[in-house]
């Protein structure tokens, strides 16, 4: 039986502490902090972990130096001391970037107000990162001639973070906690229904792959479906004092643009004076966002999206040949949920791109729901925190919080992992230099779990070849994600367990020819089926047929 299966029959006919409802970075950090204090939980999502909003993002974990902007003082401190917070418990996984801001003769801020911004924004993160730097054009030149300085009049350079790998696997980060902290935990599984009945919620689940029916029961339910929640909470009758209103953004995944070997991220305000990026994904660049306001939380990059953001781009940048369409090998669209004051039309006439980033939790103690609105992914630890205090409150016991449901293993268990893949030459199995070494990717990826994949290799060194060429994947994390990682679709593990659907282009990983030996080991007796739904959802009949 599957790990999934096992988990759904769990879910079954189960009585539960609390059921979580939504695996976003909010559902899957509140499984988390839940279970590793002893909680017994249940975490379903209606779609893949991190398959809706919290694969859409920028992959900064930042304190929101544009919120100064609008004076949100309490929030980007807030957010800054979860950067520190989360820097530290993951030094593998999220690391310390610099942010350089350009400043044209139409940037809103001189550099030296920007400079002031940058020390202020330095002090309010508790001087967590290194120190701001201002840079004249010629010095601005000199650290990334990419930039086109023609109209330049200085930049400012600040610190922050980013996901070294991508969202969804930070979200998925959690939800392996949660399971190892003894969650019952599936994806693919809708709550359909639910009805209070005394002291529970009596809640009929469908598994979404094979359309089977199943009822659980729990004392208490989170609503974390993000962009979904009023829906959800209306389905039920319930009042809140907060609802949610969507801000739509795209991001454009193209060859690496900057040219220095250092990454960094490149900031400049775009022709509506907002900040965008472009963030470094390896050997890709990541040109993003926007902030659209939208009534659906139901999103795809458009023509005019794509045109808008190339052509600030190329406007800003001293590129060869400016950028096409034809040079963007992936594209993500999605819809941030932002939290406003239900009832109060406070919002309607408001600026969209200033409307708050914070987060809010509701109780509803007659209920027993807990509702998380809005949020960040940089803001996952307070989430956590914060959803088990109002569960506690709820009077479900739990125990003292060891902060040990999130964070990287030990520095002795990691510096153990270094030294047997020192030992069996693992780093010498890469067959591309400009890649990073192996021990560093299995590490940050797996963390504990990298001791299996050692061990995999060591008994059967085919298990350490890369099965689909230019994306490097071992075979030995194929069955690894087969058996521990719930991949029902190739989706979910070419865009959102691994992050190949976002580096490498359609067309290569339809035509590589380890494709088809990805879905065997996946889906073993599945495979046709599973890498039929895969192609057709490229828009191609089968992989043989291009
Ligand atoms: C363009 C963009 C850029 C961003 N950049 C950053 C950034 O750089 N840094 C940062 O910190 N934050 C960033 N954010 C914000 C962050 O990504 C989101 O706030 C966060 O991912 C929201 O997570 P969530 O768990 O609330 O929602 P989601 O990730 O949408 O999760 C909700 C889940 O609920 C599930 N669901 C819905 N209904 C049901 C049901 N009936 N039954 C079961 N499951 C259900 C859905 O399938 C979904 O997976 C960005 C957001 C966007 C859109």
């Amino acid at each position: 039986m599957t790990l999934r299966r096992a988990n759904i029959a769990r879910i079954d006919g189960g009585l539960f502490d609390v059921l979580v409802v939504g695996a976003g970075i909010n559902g899957a950090v509140s499984a988390a902090s839940l279970a590793g204090r002893g909680a017994s939980v249940a975490l379903i999502d209606r779609g893949d972990f991190g398959g809706f909003t919290s694969q859409e993002s920028s992959n900064l974990v930042w304190g929101g130096f544009k919120y100064l902007e609008n004076y949100e003082l309490p929030l980007v401190f807030g957010l800054s001391r979860s950067r520190n917070r989360l820097m530290k418990a993951y030094p593998d996984n999220i690391k310390e970037i610099s942010f350089l801001a350009t400043l044209d003769r139409t940037a809103p801020y001189r550099p030296w107000f920007a400079a002031v911004g940058a020390a202020a924004y330095w002090g309010i993160g508790l001087f967590g990162t290194h120190r701001p730097h201002v840079f004249g054009v010629e010095q601005l030149e000199e650290v990334e001639p990419v930039i086109n300085t023609s109209t330049a009049r200085g930049a400012v350079q600040y610190q922050d973070a980013y996901l070294v790998d991508n969202d969804s696997r930070f979200v998925f980060s959690f939800v392996r906690s949660a399971i190892e902290a003894g969650a019952a935990v599936a994806n693919y599984v809708e709550l359909v229904s639910a009805e209070r009945v005394g002291d529970r919620w009596v809640c009929r689940l469908r598994d979404t792959d094979s359309g089977e029916e199943v009822t659980t029961s729990a004392r208490v339910v989170v609503n974390a479906v993000g962009p979904f929640v009023d829906e959800l909470n209306s389905s039920w009758g319930l009042q809140t004092r907060h609802r949610i209103v969507y801000s739509k953004g795209i991001h454009l995944v193209v060859p690496r643009l900057t040219t220095t070997r250092h990454d960094r991220v490149l900031a400049f305000f775009d022709d509506t004076q907002r900040l965008f990026y472009v963030i470094p994904m390896g050997q890709r660049s990541v040109i993003g966002t926007t902030d659209t306001r939208i009534e659906t939380p139901f999103t795809h990059v458009t023509d005019e999206d794509r045109e808008f953001l190339l052509g600030q781009i190329n406007a800003r940048l001293d590129l060869p040949r400016p950028l096409t369409a034809d040079d963007v090998i992936a594209e993500r669209s999605g819809v941030r949920p932002l939290v406003v004051r239900a009832g109060g039309g406070d919002h309607e006439d408001a600026d969209w791109t200033s409307l708050s980033r914070r987060h809010e939790i509701e109780r509803d103690t007659d209920r027993g729901v807990v509702t998380v609105f809005g949020g960040k992914l940089t803001d996952c630890l307070n989430v956590g925190e914060e959803v088990a205090d109002h569960v506690q409150a709820l009077g479900i016991p739990l125990e003292k919080d060891l902060r040990n449901w999130y964070g990287e293993p030990a520095k002795a268990t990691r510096k153990e992992f270094y030294r047997q893949a020192r030992l069996m030459r693992l780093d010498a199995l890469r067959t591309r230099p400009e890649v990073e070494p192996l021990s560093d990717r299995l590490w940050r990826r797996y963390g504990r779990r990298a001791f299996d994949l050692l061990e995999m290799v060591r008994a059967d060194p085919t298990m350490g070849q890369d099965v689909m060429g230019s994306t490097d994947y071992l075979r030995a994390e194929l069955y690894t994600a087969a058996e521990q990682e719930m991949v029902v679709t190739l989706d979910d593990f070419m865009r959102r367990r691994s992050k190949i659907d976002l580096v490498v282009s359609d067309r290569d990983i339809l035509d590589s020819p380890g494709l088809r030996e990805v879905a065997e080991i996946l889906f073993g007796a599945d495979a046709e089926a599973r890498l039929a739904a895969y192609v057709e959802s490229k828009g191609r009949t089968s992989v043989d047929n291009p």
